[in-house]
C-alpha cells in the first residue's frame, strides 16, 4: 500500500501531486536522498516499489558515509547491525614473478576507530525504509515510474498505478538501467570485464578481529569482510566459468575450496545463506544532470565491487546534490534549473571520474600478464607498506577524496 504524507496528498486520483523533488528508486541511494531532502524542508516524493528484501550482498560503509548518516540521525538505527573494519590486509596471491609484500592498513594511523562498518544490505535497506516510513514530510508512493516528461519549468511523472506527479526536479536513484536517465536523454559509456563475482556469507572457526583481507589473485580480488560475530562476507572475483564451477559445489565442498583459497586465515568455514553471481561491468553516465533530472548512485556510475567504493560514491552524490539544492533554494533559485544542475555536475564529475579510473586500473592490473604493469602495482604496494605518509594518504583517499568531501560528510549541517 502506498503511504501518503499529509502535505501533498491529492484530492482525487486525477489531481497531480505537486512536490519540489521526486526521487525515483528505493535502493539505499534513493532512500538516503529522499530522507535528506524531506529533512531539509523540500516537499519530496519517493516513488518505487517496496524496498528490496532479497539482496544478499553486504556493504562496507566507509567513515565518510557513516559521518553523513550520523549527521542525518540515521546511524543509531544502522550501527547495531554492523561490524567495524579496523584493519585492511592486502595479500598478493598472484603467484607471479613480481609480487608485492603483504600490506596492512590500520585505521588507528588516521586516528579513526575504524575505516568503516560492514552491514548486510537487507539490514541497511530495512532501516532506511523504516526511517522513510516514519518521516512525516516524505510522500512514499509505492509504484513504478511509467513515464517522465521534462518540461521548461517542471518535470511531469506518471506511475504504473495511474498517479501523476509534478516536480521541479526528478532525482534518478533507479539503478543501472535507470529509466530517469533515459527520459532525460543522458547517454552512457558502458563496458564489461571477463569476470564474475561470487558473493556469499561464511561462518568461520577463527575470529576475524575486525580485519578485512583482500587476496589479489590473477583473476581478481578475493575479499573477506567482517560481519557481526564469527561471520564474514566474501566477494570472490573470478572468471565466469570458475564462478559457475564454485556455485555448483555443495556447501561442504565449497567451504573447503574457499578455505583453501583463503589460506585458512579464518580457519574452518561454513557457507551460510544464498550464493549470488554478479557479472562484472562498468558504466558512467555522460553527465549526472540534465533536463530537470539529476542522477545519484548506480544510475550515474557502476563499477566492480573492489575497494568498497560503489555505494560510498553514491552517498557522496546524495550529499553533494543535497548541498547544491539547499544552496540554490537559499539564493531563491529554481532547484531544477540548469544553473543548479550544472553546479551538481561540476561537484561530482572529478570524484566519479577518478574513482572509476582507479578501480578500473586496479582490476586490470591484476588481470594483466605484462611485467611492467605487475611491477608498477607491486612497487605501489611496497612503497605504501614502507612510507607512512604515503600509506596515510592512500587510506584517506580510499575513504573519500579529501578535497571534495560534501559538508554532510564533514559533520557540517546544510543550514
Ligand atoms: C558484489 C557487490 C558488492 C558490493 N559491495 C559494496 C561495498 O562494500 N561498498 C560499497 O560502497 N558498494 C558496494 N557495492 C555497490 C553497491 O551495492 C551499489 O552501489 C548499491 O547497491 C547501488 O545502490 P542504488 O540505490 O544506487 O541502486 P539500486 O540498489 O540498484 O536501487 C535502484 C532502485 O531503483 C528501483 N527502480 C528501478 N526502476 C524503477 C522504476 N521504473 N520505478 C521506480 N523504481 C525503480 C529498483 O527497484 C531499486 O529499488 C557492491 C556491489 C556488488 C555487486
Amino acid at each position: 500500500m502506498a503511504r501518503r504524507a499529509s502535505a501533498a496528498a491529492p484530492d482525487t486520483a486525477k489531481t497531480p501531486t505537486q512536490v519540489d523533488a521526486a526521487v525515483i528508486g528505493a535502493g539505499p541511494s534513493g532512500m538516503a536522498m529522499a530522507l535528506l531532502l524531506a529533512r531539509h524542508g523540500f516537499r519530496t516524493a519517493l516513488i518505487a516499489p517496496g524496498a528490496m528484501a532479497d539482496d544478499d550482498r553486504t556493504t562496507a560503509l566507509l567513515e565518510s558515509s557513516v559521518e553523513m548518516l550520523r549527521t542525518l540521525d540515521l546511524w543509531a538505527a544502522i550501527e547495531p547491525h554492523t561490524a567495524a573494519l579496523r584493519h585492511m590486509r592486502i595479500v598478493d596471491g598472484t603467484g607471479r614473478l613480481i609480487r608485492a609484500p603483504e600490506v596492512v592498513f590500520d585505521a588507528s594511523e588516521l586516528e579513526l576507530p575504524a575505516f568503516g562498518y560492514n552491514i548486510e544490505n537487507r539490514d541497511l535497506n530495512r532501516e532506511l525504509a523504516k526511517a522513510c516510513a516514519d518521516e512525516p514530510d516524505l510522500l512514499r508512493i509505492e509504484a513504478r515510474l511509467a513515464s517522465l516528461t521534462p518540461l521548461a519549468d517542471r518535470a511531469e511523472l506518471t506511475t504504473d498505478t495511474g498517479e501523476t506527479i509534478v516536480a521541479r526536479l526528478a532525482v534518478g536513484a533507479d539503478g543501472r538501467n535507470s529509466p530517469v536517465r533515459a527520459a532525460a536523454g543522458i547517454a552512457v559509456k558502458d563496458w564489461r570485464y571477463p569476470q564474475s563475482a561470487l558473493v556469499l556469507t561464511l561462518e568461520h572457526g577463527v575470529p576475524h578481529h575486525n580485519h578485512s583481507t583482500e587476496f589479489h589473485t590473477p583473476s581478481g580480488p578475493f575479499t573477506l569482510v567482517p560481519l557481526k560475530g564469527r561471520k564474514s562476507s566474501l566477494v570472490c572475483v573470478v572468471s565466469p566459468e570458475d564462478a559457475d564451477y564454485l556455485a555448483a559445489l555443495d556447501d561442504a565442498a565449497l567451504a573447503v575450496e574457499l578455505e583453501r583459497r583463503s589460506a585458512s586465515v579464518l580457519g574452518k568455514m561454513t557457507v551460510v545463506g544464498k550464493r549470488q553471481i554478479y557479472p562484472l561491468g562498468g558504466l558512467t553516465a555522460r553527465t549526472v544532470a540534465a533536463n530537470r533530472c539529476a542522477l545519484v548512485g548506480e544510475a550515474a556510475h557502476v563499477f566492480p565491487p573492489i575497494g568498497a567504493q560503489g555505494l560510498n560514491l553514491g552517498l557522496r552524490d546524495v550529499a553533494a546534490l543535497g548541498e547544491v539544492l539547499v544552496a540554490a533554494r537559499r539564493r531563491g533559485e529554481d532547484i531544477g534549473s540548469n544553473g543548479a544542475l550544472q553546479a551538481y555536475e561540476r561537484a561530482r564529475r572529478p570524484d566519479i571520474a577518478t574513482r572509476t579510473t582507479a578501480v578500473d586500473l586496479l582490476n586490470r592490473s591484476l588481470l594483466s600478464d605484462l611485467l611492467p604493469v605487475q611491477a608498477l602495482r607491486s612497487v605501489g604496494l611496497y612503497l605504501a607498506g614502507r612510507i607512512p605518509p604515503l600509506r596515510r594518504l592512500m587510506m584517506r583517499e580510499g575513504i573519500a577524496p579529501v578535497m571534495a568531501r560534501p559538508r554532510l560528510m564533514r559533520g557540517l549541517s546544510l543550514r
